[in-house]
Protein backbone atom coordinates (compact mmCIF):
# COMPACT_ATOMS: atom_id res chain seq x y z
CA UNK A 1 0.00 0.00 0.00
CA UNK A 2 1.31 3.16 -0.63
CA UNK A 3 0.17 7.02 0.01
CA UNK A 4 -3.56 7.94 1.02
CA UNK A 5 -3.79 3.56 1.71
CA UNK A 6 -3.75 3.30 -2.40
CA UNK A 7 -3.10 -0.27 -3.03
CA UNK A 8 -0.73 -1.57 -5.64
CA UNK A 9 -2.42 -1.39 -9.37
CA UNK A 10 -2.34 -5.40 -8.88
CA UNK A 11 -4.24 -5.47 -5.74
CA UNK A 12 -6.35 -2.81 -7.02
CA UNK A 13 -7.34 -4.82 -10.10
CA UNK A 14 -8.16 -7.89 -7.78
CA UNK A 15 -10.43 -5.42 -5.73
CA UNK A 16 -12.36 -4.72 -8.89
CA UNK A 17 -12.40 -8.40 -9.58
CA UNK A 18 -13.45 -9.63 -6.48
CA UNK A 19 -15.97 -6.69 -6.53
CA UNK A 20 -17.64 -8.35 -9.35
CA UNK A 21 -17.27 -11.98 -8.81
CA UNK A 22 -19.09 -11.72 -5.56
CA UNK A 23 -22.09 -11.09 -7.80
CA UNK A 24 -21.84 -14.31 -9.91
CA UNK A 25 -22.71 -17.28 -8.98
CA UNK A 26 -19.39 -19.32 -9.64
CA UNK A 27 -17.93 -22.57 -7.75
CA UNK A 28 -14.98 -21.38 -5.53
CA UNK A 29 -12.38 -23.22 -7.45
CA UNK A 30 -13.09 -21.53 -10.95
CA UNK A 31 -13.23 -17.82 -9.23
CA UNK A 32 -9.73 -18.41 -8.11
CA UNK A 33 -8.33 -20.23 -11.07
CA UNK A 34 -9.28 -16.97 -13.09
CA UNK A 35 -8.20 -14.71 -9.93
CA UNK A 36 -4.31 -16.04 -10.00
CA UNK A 37 -1.44 -15.29 -12.63
CA UNK A 38 -0.23 -18.23 -13.88
CA UNK A 39 3.18 -17.57 -14.64
CA UNK A 40 5.77 -14.64 -14.06
CA UNK A 41 9.07 -15.19 -16.03
CA UNK A 42 11.88 -12.59 -15.15
CA UNK A 43 15.13 -12.57 -17.17
CA UNK A 44 18.28 -10.47 -16.74
CA UNK A 45 20.10 -10.12 -19.69
CA UNK A 46 23.16 -8.40 -20.44
CA UNK A 47 23.99 -6.70 -23.47
CA UNK A 48 27.53 -5.23 -24.51
CA UNK A 49 26.80 -1.41 -25.43
CA UNK A 50 29.08 1.46 -25.32
CA UNK A 51 32.36 -0.63 -24.18
CA UNK A 52 30.33 -2.16 -21.21
CA UNK A 53 27.85 -4.87 -20.24
CA UNK A 54 24.74 -3.86 -18.95
CA UNK A 55 22.04 -5.81 -17.60
CA UNK A 56 18.03 -5.25 -18.32
CA UNK A 57 15.68 -6.42 -16.26
CA UNK A 58 12.42 -7.86 -18.26
CA UNK A 59 9.24 -9.81 -18.12
CA UNK A 60 6.76 -11.91 -19.20
CA UNK A 61 3.45 -12.69 -17.31
CA UNK A 62 0.75 -15.61 -18.29
CA UNK A 63 -2.24 -14.72 -16.56
CA UNK A 64 -4.36 -17.07 -18.56
CA UNK A 65 -4.52 -20.08 -20.90
CA UNK A 66 -7.96 -20.66 -21.20
CA UNK A 67 -7.59 -20.14 -24.83
CA UNK A 68 -4.07 -20.00 -26.45
CA UNK A 69 -2.06 -17.96 -27.79
CA UNK A 70 -2.33 -15.36 -24.67
CA UNK A 71 -1.99 -12.08 -26.29
CA UNK A 72 -0.23 -8.80 -24.97
CA UNK A 73 1.75 -6.00 -25.11
CA UNK A 74 5.45 -5.55 -24.02
CA UNK A 75 5.95 -1.81 -22.54
CA UNK A 76 9.36 -0.09 -22.66
CA UNK A 77 9.58 2.27 -19.09
CA UNK A 78 12.13 2.60 -16.16
CA UNK A 79 8.59 2.24 -14.02
CA UNK A 80 8.05 -1.84 -15.56
CA UNK A 81 7.76 -3.88 -12.63
CA UNK A 82 6.08 -7.87 -11.56
CA UNK A 83 3.30 -6.06 -9.73
CA UNK A 84 2.36 -4.21 -12.95
CA UNK A 85 2.93 -6.60 -15.59
CA UNK A 86 0.76 -9.18 -13.51
CA UNK A 87 -2.14 -6.58 -13.57
CA UNK A 88 -1.72 -5.77 -16.81
CA UNK A 89 -2.02 -9.50 -17.91
CA UNK A 90 -5.03 -9.91 -16.17
CA UNK A 91 -6.79 -7.43 -17.50
CA UNK A 92 -5.44 -8.62 -21.12
CA UNK A 93 -7.68 -11.55 -19.99
CA UNK A 94 -10.56 -9.44 -19.30
CA UNK A 95 -10.43 -7.53 -21.95
CA UNK A 96 -10.05 -10.21 -24.52
CA UNK A 97 -13.06 -12.13 -23.56
CA UNK A 98 -15.08 -9.01 -23.68
CA UNK A 99 -14.32 -8.38 -27.11
CA UNK A 100 -14.40 -12.08 -28.65
CA UNK A 101 -11.03 -11.79 -29.26
CA UNK A 102 -9.50 -15.62 -29.10
CA UNK A 103 -7.17 -15.11 -26.61
CA UNK A 104 -5.67 -15.44 -23.06
CA UNK A 105 -4.40 -12.73 -21.33
CA UNK A 106 -0.72 -12.03 -20.79
CA UNK A 107 1.97 -9.29 -20.90
CA UNK A 108 5.25 -8.51 -20.99
CA UNK A 109 7.64 -5.39 -19.80
CA UNK A 110 11.46 -4.03 -20.07
CA UNK A 111 12.86 -1.99 -17.32
CA UNK A 112 14.02 0.61 -19.51
CA UNK A 113 14.26 3.95 -20.13
CA UNK A 114 13.67 4.05 -24.45
CA UNK A 115 15.26 7.93 -24.67
CA UNK A 116 18.71 6.77 -23.08
CA UNK A 117 19.37 4.33 -26.09
CA UNK A 118 19.90 5.29 -29.54
CA UNK A 119 18.29 3.42 -32.38
CA UNK A 120 20.86 0.80 -32.67
CA UNK A 121 21.46 -0.12 -29.70
CA UNK A 122 17.13 -0.46 -28.90
CA UNK A 123 17.66 -2.69 -31.52
CA UNK A 124 20.56 -5.27 -29.92
CA UNK A 125 18.82 -4.88 -26.51
CA UNK A 126 14.95 -5.48 -28.72
CA UNK A 127 16.80 -8.60 -30.36
CA UNK A 128 18.52 -10.22 -27.23
CA UNK A 129 15.49 -9.80 -25.17
CA UNK A 130 13.28 -11.34 -27.72
CA UNK A 131 16.30 -14.15 -28.05
CA UNK A 132 15.10 -14.84 -23.79
CA UNK A 133 11.33 -15.18 -24.52
CA UNK A 134 11.18 -17.10 -27.67
CA UNK A 135 13.70 -19.73 -26.24
CA UNK A 136 10.74 -20.32 -23.42
CA UNK A 137 8.14 -20.11 -25.91
CA UNK A 138 6.62 -16.81 -24.41
CA UNK A 139 6.94 -15.23 -28.26
CA UNK A 140 5.48 -18.00 -30.46
CA UNK A 141 2.54 -17.46 -33.13
CA UNK A 142 0.59 -20.68 -30.98
CA UNK A 143 1.42 -19.74 -27.62
CA UNK A 144 2.19 -15.98 -27.07
CA UNK A 145 2.05 -13.23 -29.40
CA UNK A 146 3.01 -9.54 -27.84
CA UNK A 147 2.43 -6.42 -29.23
CA UNK A 148 3.46 -2.70 -28.56
CA UNK A 149 2.39 -0.90 -25.62
CA UNK A 150 3.91 2.15 -24.00
CA UNK A 151 7.34 2.85 -25.00
CA UNK A 152 7.30 0.32 -28.05
CA UNK A 153 5.47 0.47 -31.33
CA UNK A 154 5.67 -0.73 -34.89
CA UNK A 155 9.97 -0.43 -35.11
CA UNK A 156 10.46 -2.72 -31.61
CA UNK A 157 8.20 -4.79 -33.27
CA UNK A 158 9.55 -5.68 -36.45
CA UNK A 159 12.54 -6.57 -34.45
CA UNK A 160 10.86 -8.94 -32.53
CA UNK A 161 9.42 -10.60 -35.58
CA UNK A 162 12.49 -10.93 -37.34
CA UNK A 163 14.38 -12.22 -34.62
CA UNK A 164 11.92 -14.98 -34.02
CA UNK A 165 11.73 -15.95 -37.83
CA UNK A 166 15.66 -16.21 -37.50
CA UNK A 167 15.34 -18.46 -34.61
CA UNK A 168 12.48 -20.52 -36.55
CA UNK A 169 13.71 -20.64 -39.74
CA UNK A 170 10.95 -23.27 -40.73
CA UNK A 171 8.02 -21.64 -39.44
CA UNK A 172 6.00 -20.44 -42.36
CA UNK A 173 3.50 -18.51 -39.81
CA UNK A 174 6.24 -17.05 -38.14
CA UNK A 175 5.24 -13.27 -38.68
CA UNK A 176 2.27 -14.18 -36.55
CA UNK A 177 4.43 -14.35 -33.57
CA UNK A 178 4.03 -10.85 -32.90
CA UNK A 179 1.23 -7.71 -33.97
CA UNK A 180 1.39 -4.20 -34.30
CA UNK A 181 4.00 -4.86 -37.15
CA UNK A 182 5.17 -2.17 -39.75
CA UNK A 183 3.01 -2.69 -43.00
CA UNK A 184 5.85 -3.90 -44.88
CA UNK A 185 6.85 -6.51 -42.48
CA UNK A 186 3.47 -8.07 -41.95
CA UNK A 187 1.25 -5.46 -40.05
CA UNK A 188 -2.19 -4.52 -40.80
CA UNK A 189 -3.66 -1.35 -42.12
CA UNK A 190 -4.99 0.51 -39.08
CA UNK A 191 -3.46 -1.08 -36.14
CA UNK A 192 -1.51 2.17 -34.95
CA UNK A 193 -4.83 3.93 -34.51
CA UNK A 194 -6.49 0.99 -33.84
CA UNK A 195 -6.62 1.80 -29.82
CA UNK A 196 -7.42 5.28 -30.42
CA UNK A 197 -10.41 4.76 -33.25
CA UNK A 198 -11.43 2.23 -30.89
CA UNK A 199 -12.14 4.86 -28.02
CA UNK A 200 -14.09 6.88 -31.13
CA UNK A 201 -16.22 4.18 -31.31
CA UNK A 202 -16.98 3.35 -28.11
CA UNK A 203 -17.56 6.89 -27.66
CA UNK A 204 -20.19 6.93 -30.59
CA UNK A 205 -21.42 3.77 -29.40
CA UNK A 206 -22.54 5.10 -25.88
CA UNK A 207 -24.13 8.53 -27.37
CA UNK A 208 -26.46 6.23 -29.67
CA UNK A 209 -28.17 5.35 -26.07
CA UNK A 210 -29.60 8.29 -24.57
CA UNK A 211 -30.39 7.13 -21.01
CA UNK A 212 -26.78 6.15 -20.73
CA UNK A 213 -25.27 9.42 -21.38
CA UNK A 214 -28.42 10.79 -18.64
CA UNK A 215 -26.86 8.75 -16.26
CA UNK A 216 -23.89 10.84 -16.59
CA UNK A 217 -26.06 14.13 -16.63
CA UNK A 218 -25.05 14.36 -20.34
CA UNK A 219 -27.29 14.60 -23.03
CA UNK A 220 -27.50 15.35 -26.87
CA UNK A 221 -24.23 14.36 -29.59
CA UNK A 222 -20.48 14.29 -29.04
CA UNK A 223 -20.72 17.68 -31.12
CA UNK A 224 -19.28 20.28 -28.84
CA UNK A 225 -18.77 18.02 -26.12
CA UNK A 226 -15.95 19.60 -24.09
CA UNK A 227 -13.08 16.47 -23.58
CA UNK A 228 -9.52 16.47 -21.37
CA UNK A 229 -7.10 14.21 -23.03
CA UNK A 230 -4.06 12.93 -20.55
CA UNK A 231 -1.43 12.01 -22.64
CA UNK A 232 -0.88 12.65 -26.16
CA UNK A 233 0.55 9.44 -27.22
CA UNK A 234 -0.25 7.06 -29.76
CA UNK A 235 -3.76 6.52 -27.95
CA UNK A 236 -4.40 10.08 -26.67
CA UNK A 237 -3.03 11.51 -29.87
CA UNK A 238 -5.38 9.16 -31.90
CA UNK A 239 -8.45 9.33 -30.17
CA UNK A 240 -8.76 13.24 -29.44
CA UNK A 241 -7.93 13.81 -33.35
CA UNK A 242 -10.73 11.79 -34.49
CA UNK A 243 -13.20 13.36 -31.90
CA UNK A 244 -12.41 16.74 -32.73
CA UNK A 245 -11.97 16.37 -36.16
CA UNK A 246 -15.01 13.67 -37.34
CA UNK A 247 -17.28 14.28 -34.44
CA UNK A 248 -17.11 17.16 -33.60
CA UNK A 249 -15.55 17.29 -29.89
CA UNK A 250 -14.14 20.62 -28.50
CA UNK A 251 -10.41 19.05 -26.69
CA UNK A 252 -10.27 21.74 -24.14
CA UNK A 253 -7.10 20.75 -22.26
CA UNK A 254 -4.31 18.22 -23.10
CA UNK A 255 -1.48 17.07 -20.02
CA UNK A 256 1.67 16.16 -21.24
CA UNK A 257 4.60 14.82 -18.97
CA UNK A 258 6.06 17.84 -19.63
CA UNK A 259 3.68 20.63 -19.79
CA UNK A 260 -0.23 21.00 -20.34
CA UNK A 261 -2.40 22.82 -22.79
CA UNK A 262 -5.50 25.11 -21.99
CA UNK A 263 -7.83 26.14 -24.92
CA UNK A 264 -11.70 26.64 -23.97
CA UNK A 265 -12.13 27.08 -27.57
CA UNK A 266 -10.83 23.50 -28.53
CA UNK A 267 -6.61 22.73 -29.09
CA UNK A 268 -5.92 21.97 -32.76
CA UNK A 269 -5.03 18.15 -32.04
CA UNK A 270 -2.94 18.13 -35.37
CA UNK A 271 -1.50 21.27 -34.66
CA UNK A 272 -0.04 20.42 -31.21
CA UNK A 273 0.93 16.80 -32.22
CA UNK A 274 3.28 18.37 -34.89
CA UNK A 275 4.21 20.92 -32.10
CA UNK A 276 5.63 17.88 -29.80
CA UNK A 277 7.52 16.35 -32.18
CA UNK A 278 9.24 19.41 -33.55
CA UNK A 279 10.13 20.96 -30.33
CA UNK A 280 9.60 17.83 -27.27
CA UNK A 281 7.26 19.99 -25.30
CA UNK A 282 3.97 21.69 -25.21
CA UNK A 283 6.44 25.03 -24.73
CA UNK A 284 5.86 27.43 -27.47
CA UNK A 285 3.15 26.32 -28.47
CA UNK A 286 0.47 29.33 -29.74
CA UNK A 287 -2.83 27.09 -29.98
CA UNK A 288 -3.39 27.55 -25.94
CA UNK A 289 -2.55 28.79 -22.82
CA UNK A 290 0.73 26.18 -21.47
CA UNK A 291 0.68 25.57 -18.31
CA UNK A 292 3.04 23.17 -16.05
CA UNK A 293 3.50 19.72 -15.89
CA UNK A 294 2.12 19.15 -12.56
CA UNK A 295 -0.94 21.45 -13.47
CA UNK A 296 -4.32 20.34 -12.12
CA UNK A 297 -5.78 20.13 -15.57
CA UNK A 298 -7.51 16.79 -14.85
CA UNK A 299 -9.58 18.23 -12.14
CA UNK A 300 -11.06 21.03 -14.46
CA UNK A 301 -14.52 21.37 -15.37
CA UNK A 302 -15.58 18.92 -18.76
CA UNK A 303 -17.66 16.53 -20.24
CA UNK A 304 -15.48 13.82 -20.69
CA UNK A 305 -12.04 13.49 -19.41
CA UNK A 306 -9.53 10.06 -21.43
CA UNK A 307 -7.01 9.21 -19.47
CA UNK A 308 -4.56 7.88 -22.12
CA UNK A 309 -1.29 7.37 -20.36
CA UNK A 310 -0.29 5.49 -17.28
CA UNK A 311 -2.14 3.56 -14.57
CA UNK A 312 -3.12 5.19 -11.08
CA UNK A 313 -3.78 8.82 -12.49
CA UNK A 314 -6.99 8.52 -10.61
CA UNK A 315 -6.58 7.97 -7.13
CA UNK A 316 -7.36 8.94 -4.01
CA UNK A 317 -5.84 11.81 -3.51
CA UNK A 318 -7.89 13.49 -6.63
CA UNK A 319 -10.97 11.63 -7.15
CA UNK A 320 -12.87 13.93 -5.21
CA UNK A 321 -11.93 16.63 -7.44
CA UNK A 322 -12.55 15.28 -10.75
CA UNK A 323 -15.27 17.43 -12.39
CA UNK A 324 -15.58 15.49 -15.51
CA UNK A 325 -19.17 13.81 -16.31
CA UNK A 326 -17.70 11.10 -18.21
CA UNK A 327 -14.36 9.13 -17.67
CA UNK A 328 -13.21 6.85 -20.82
CA UNK A 329 -9.98 4.72 -19.56
CA UNK A 330 -7.89 4.98 -22.52
CA UNK A 331 -4.91 3.60 -20.46
CA UNK A 332 -4.68 0.25 -18.73
CA UNK A 333 -5.87 0.83 -14.68
CA UNK A 334 -6.03 4.89 -15.02
CA UNK A 335 -8.65 4.92 -12.21
CA UNK A 336 -7.69 2.83 -8.85
CA UNK A 337 -10.29 0.80 -6.82
CA UNK A 338 -10.34 3.59 -4.65
CA UNK A 339 -11.08 6.28 -6.82
CA UNK A 340 -13.63 4.19 -8.59
CA UNK A 341 -15.86 4.17 -5.38
CA UNK A 342 -15.27 8.08 -4.97
CA UNK A 343 -16.70 8.50 -8.97
CA UNK A 344 -19.27 6.08 -8.54
CA UNK A 345 -20.65 7.58 -5.73
CA UNK A 346 -20.33 11.43 -7.19
CA UNK A 347 -22.47 9.64 -10.34
CA UNK A 348 -19.57 9.67 -12.97
CA UNK A 349 -19.78 7.26 -15.65
CA UNK A 350 -16.86 5.60 -16.34
CA UNK A 351 -16.35 3.47 -19.45
CA UNK A 352 -13.53 0.87 -18.07
CA UNK A 353 -10.76 0.43 -19.70
CA UNK A 354 -10.87 -3.19 -20.60
CA UNK A 355 -13.57 -2.34 -23.28
CA UNK A 356 -12.69 1.08 -24.29
CA UNK A 357 -9.10 0.66 -25.17
CA UNK A 358 -10.12 -2.76 -26.72
CA UNK A 359 -9.13 -1.67 -30.21
CA UNK A 360 -6.02 -2.15 -29.80
CA UNK A 361 -6.15 -5.69 -29.52
CA UNK A 362 -9.12 -6.32 -31.67
CA UNK A 363 -7.06 -5.06 -34.64
CA UNK A 364 -4.19 -7.16 -33.43
CA UNK A 365 -6.40 -10.14 -33.73
CA UNK A 366 -7.23 -9.40 -37.48
CA UNK A 367 -3.77 -8.78 -38.28
CA UNK A 368 -2.58 -12.29 -36.48
CA UNK A 369 -5.93 -13.58 -38.56
CA UNK A 370 -3.82 -11.86 -41.60
CA UNK A 371 -0.79 -13.18 -41.22
CA UNK A 372 -1.85 -17.31 -40.69
CA UNK A 373 -4.14 -16.66 -43.64
CA UNK A 374 -0.97 -15.48 -45.75
CA UNK A 375 -3.05 -13.08 -47.88
CA UNK A 376 -4.85 -9.26 -47.50
CA UNK A 377 -7.86 -8.65 -46.14
CA UNK A 378 -10.47 -7.53 -49.49
CA UNK A 379 -7.64 -8.69 -51.83
CA UNK A 380 -9.89 -11.17 -53.56
CA UNK A 381 -13.31 -9.50 -53.37
CA UNK A 382 -13.08 -5.79 -53.52
CA UNK A 383 -12.65 -5.24 -57.36
CA UNK A 384 -15.11 -7.87 -57.68
CA UNK A 385 -17.65 -5.97 -55.36
CA UNK A 386 -17.15 -2.73 -57.33
CA UNK A 387 -17.82 -4.53 -60.75
CA UNK A 388 -21.25 -5.68 -59.22
CA UNK A 389 -22.20 -2.59 -58.10
CA UNK A 390 -21.34 -0.56 -61.19
CA UNK A 391 -23.59 -2.88 -63.01
CA UNK A 392 -26.30 -1.92 -60.64
CA UNK A 393 -26.10 1.47 -61.05
CA UNK A 394 -25.66 1.72 -64.45
CA UNK A 395 -28.76 -0.42 -65.05
CA UNK A 396 -30.65 1.58 -62.34
CA UNK A 397 -29.46 4.74 -64.88
CA UNK A 398 -30.25 2.96 -67.81
CA UNK A 399 -33.71 1.98 -66.33
CA UNK A 400 -34.51 5.65 -65.12
CA UNK A 401 -32.29 7.61 -67.72
CA UNK A 402 -31.28 9.71 -65.32
CA UNK A 403 -28.01 9.84 -63.66
CA UNK A 404 -26.89 8.88 -59.96
CA UNK A 405 -24.60 11.84 -58.18
CA UNK A 406 -20.77 11.60 -59.24
CA UNK A 407 -19.91 11.65 -55.84
CA UNK A 408 -22.48 9.23 -54.60
CA UNK A 409 -21.29 7.34 -57.38
CA UNK A 410 -18.06 7.01 -56.66
CA UNK A 411 -18.17 6.28 -52.91
CA UNK A 412 -21.26 3.44 -53.77
CA UNK A 413 -19.58 1.84 -56.37
CA UNK A 414 -15.90 1.59 -54.02
CA UNK A 415 -15.45 -1.87 -53.09
CA UNK A 416 -14.04 -2.25 -49.11
CA UNK A 417 -10.20 -2.46 -48.91
CA UNK A 418 -8.33 -3.95 -45.52
CA UNK A 419 -8.40 -0.60 -44.29
CA UNK A 420 -11.98 0.04 -44.33
CA UNK A 421 -12.37 -3.66 -43.15
CA UNK A 422 -10.24 -3.61 -40.17
CA UNK A 423 -12.48 -0.19 -39.41
CA UNK A 424 -15.60 -2.10 -39.67
CA UNK A 425 -14.77 -5.01 -37.90
CA UNK A 426 -13.33 -2.74 -35.02
CA UNK A 427 -16.94 -1.00 -35.12
CA UNK A 428 -18.87 -3.86 -35.18
CA UNK A 429 -16.60 -5.56 -32.05
CA UNK A 430 -16.95 -2.13 -30.02
CA UNK A 431 -20.95 -2.18 -30.56
CA UNK A 432 -21.40 -5.45 -29.75
CA UNK A 433 -19.10 -5.27 -26.38
CA UNK A 434 -21.30 -2.68 -25.49
CA UNK A 435 -24.33 -4.04 -25.81
CA UNK A 436 -22.91 -6.76 -23.89
CA UNK A 437 -22.42 -4.19 -20.73
CA UNK A 438 -25.11 -2.51 -20.71
CA UNK A 439 -27.22 -5.18 -21.22
CA UNK A 440 -25.63 -6.60 -17.62
CA UNK A 441 -25.84 -2.91 -16.23
CA UNK A 442 -29.52 -2.15 -16.85
CA UNK A 443 -31.02 -5.40 -15.83
CA UNK A 444 -29.32 -6.40 -12.65
CA UNK A 445 -29.89 -3.98 -9.75
CA UNK A 446 -27.14 -4.72 -7.93
CA UNK A 447 -24.48 -3.91 -10.97
CA UNK A 448 -24.07 -0.19 -10.22
CA UNK A 449 -21.54 0.34 -12.68
CA UNK A 450 -20.14 -0.79 -16.53
CA UNK A 451 -16.83 -1.72 -14.91
CA UNK A 452 -18.49 -4.26 -12.91
CA UNK A 453 -20.86 -5.61 -15.54
CA UNK A 454 -17.78 -5.20 -17.88
CA UNK A 455 -16.54 -8.03 -15.81
CA UNK A 456 -19.37 -10.03 -15.58
CA UNK A 457 -19.20 -10.44 -18.86
CA UNK A 458 -15.96 -11.58 -19.37
CA UNK A 459 -15.46 -13.40 -16.07
CA UNK A 460 -18.55 -15.29 -17.55
CA UNK A 461 -16.69 -15.82 -20.45
CA UNK A 462 -13.59 -17.38 -19.00
CA UNK A 463 -15.37 -19.25 -16.31
CA UNK A 464 -17.57 -20.95 -19.36
CA UNK A 465 -14.13 -21.59 -20.97
CA UNK A 466 -12.49 -23.23 -18.74
CA UNK A 467 -15.35 -25.18 -17.34
CA UNK A 468 -15.99 -26.70 -21.02
CA UNK A 469 -12.88 -28.08 -21.60
CA UNK A 470 -12.18 -29.22 -17.83
CA UNK A 471 -8.76 -27.27 -16.10
N1 LIG B 1 -0.90 -3.22 -25.44
C1 LIG B 1 -2.23 -3.17 -25.95
C2 LIG B 1 -3.24 -3.37 -24.84
O1 LIG B 1 -2.97 -3.12 -23.70
C3 LIG B 1 -2.42 -4.09 -27.14
C4 LIG B 1 -2.30 -5.54 -26.87
C5 LIG B 1 -2.32 -6.41 -28.13
O2 LIG B 1 -2.61 -5.90 -29.20
O3 LIG B 1 -2.05 -7.60 -27.98
O4 LIG B 1 -4.36 -3.73 -25.06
Amino acid sequence: MSRHNEMSFRESTGIMFNRAVKLMDLPPGVVEKIRVCNATYTVRFGVRLRGDIHTFTGYRSVHSEHMEPVKGGIRYALSVNQDEVEALAALMTYKCALVDTPFGGSKGGLRIDPREWDEHEMEQITRRFTYELVKRDLIDPAQNVPAPDLGTGEREMAWISDQYARMNTTDINARACVTGKPINAGGIRGRVEATGRGVQYALREIFRHPEDIRAAGLDGTLDGKRVIVQGLGNVGYHAAKFLSEEDGCRIIGVLEYNGCIRNPDGINIEDLKQHLILHGSPEGFAGGTILPADAPLMEENCDILIPAALEGVINLENADRIAARMIVEAANGPVTSGADRILQKKGVVVIPDMYANAGGVTVSYFEWVKNLSHIRFGRLQRRQEEESHRILIEEMERMTGQAFDQDFKRRYIQGAGELELVRSGLDDTMRGAYQDMREVWHARDDVGDLRTAAYLVSIGKVAASYQAKGI
